[in-house]
């Protein structure tokens, strides 16, 4: 089983949707966007969503 990779909040991940480890909220992200702390409880930990 492949491990889901931690994105942190400063990072640029690339485009694609990013969702917080913490809420679940997701936020999503041009190539060249920061990914912001989540809009809802201020996490600084996301991961990838496929
Ligand atoms: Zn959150």
């Amino acid at each position: 089983m492949k491990k889901e990779a931690i994105v942190k909040t400063g990072e640029k991940p690339g485009r694609g949707k990013y969702c917080c480890t913490n809420c679940h909220t997701c936020v999503s992200l041009d190539s060249e966007d920061k990914l912001p702390p989540c809009p809802k409880c201020t996490n600084s930990e996301f991961t990838k969503r496929n």
